[in-house]
């Protein structure tokens, strides 16, 4: 195949304040234009415009988690070994892997993928630890396992026109101003290049480190106003939207203000609810699943 990711990522690297092409020499990168120095590493380039928003560790940031909360409690080894019972994941998302060397991914996304072609460069945006294909380009804030440039989505150290397509899930509920983002990635897509973007619509709040806000069909289209929408649609549905909230509002309601309680009754009421979700296997593609579904995506094209 020849197909050399260091090489593609050397070609489209660019300062993420002035967007010109960077140097790369033996670990530093260098901006001619700002003057301003990156680092790598592990071999992965790390370009903020200011101050890494991460601390670069590698694990996911803690954000007043239960474990944080009772680390030094007594209570702390009972909570832990409860946690081993946590029950399945309220959402109903349908996955599968690409191919044998990557992480599973949604029926939703891997149809995207499979419609740009073989030889589309992809930028996974906040990829995390997935690996959707091995050839696809992982952006996030720290050096999670499937990230090959560490930076921020709204400055993307990427030179103009570089990516075919961008994927972005489970992203933009966490970003402060999303209007950077959209139009960022619109930088960074060839013409006619597309984005995949699929984002909560009713679901609890969920930090990582903050959740900012939801989207709608319509909140997807003005946010990426500067594309034409080739297809919009529900990627999670109803019955995992009922399943979620109907487990956070029972361990509300019985924990009378107690964490502790809320925890508790989040991981029993976690397994009394789940089965709830499988219903989304019929309830997916209702029409109206848009009204209530837990997440949706958009497709836009850059014109
Ligand atoms: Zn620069």
């Amino acid at each position: 195949m020849g197909f050399n990711k260091n090489k593609i990522i050397a070609d489209i690297l660019a300062c993420p304040i002035c967007h010109k092409g960077v140097e790369l020499d033996s670990g530093v990168i260098f901006c001619s234009h700002c003057s301003k120095k990156f680092e790598s590493r592990k071999g992965i380039p790390i370009l903020f415009p200011g101050k890494p928003i991460s601390d670069l560790s590698g694990e996911p940031s803690a954000h007043g988690s239960f474990k944080e909360k009772f680390r030094n409690t007594p209570i702390y080894p009972i909570v832990k070994s409860l946690s081993r019972l946590s029950p399945p994941d309220s959402s109903f998302v349908r996955r599968k892997s690409l191919d044998k060397q990557s992480s599973p991914s949604s029926i939703y996304v891997r149809k995207f993928v499979r419609s740009l072609g073989r030889d589309a460069l992809i930028l996974d945006l906040g990829s995390d630890s997935r690996r959707i294909s091995q050839e696809i380009i992982g952006l996030d804030i720290d050096l999670f396992s499937g990230v090959d440039v560490v930076g921020d989505a709204e400055a993307l150290p990427f030179k103009n026109n570089s990516f075919d397509a961008v994927i972005i899930q489970d992203v933009l509920e966490h970003i402060p101003y999303p209007d950077k983002v959209a139009s960022e990635i619109h930088r960074v897509l060839k013409k006619g290049g597309k984005v995949y973007a699929d984002t909560p619509f009713i679901q609890v709040y969920h930090g990582s480190p903050k959740d900012y806000r939801r989207f709608t069909y319509e909140g997807h289209e003005t946010l990426f106003n500067k594309f034409k929408t080739v297809s919009l649609g529900v990627s999670t549905g109803p019955s995992s939207t009922f399943a979620l909230t109907l487990r956070y509002y029972l361990a509300t309601l019985f924990s009378f203000n107690s964490s502790l309680l809320f925890t508790l009754w989040l991981n029993v009421f976690g397994w009394v609810t789940f089965p709830i979700k499988y219903l989304d296997f019929f309830l997916n593609d209702h029409k109206k699943a848009y009204l209530m579904a837990s997440s949706t995506y958009y497709i836009g094209k850059k014109i």
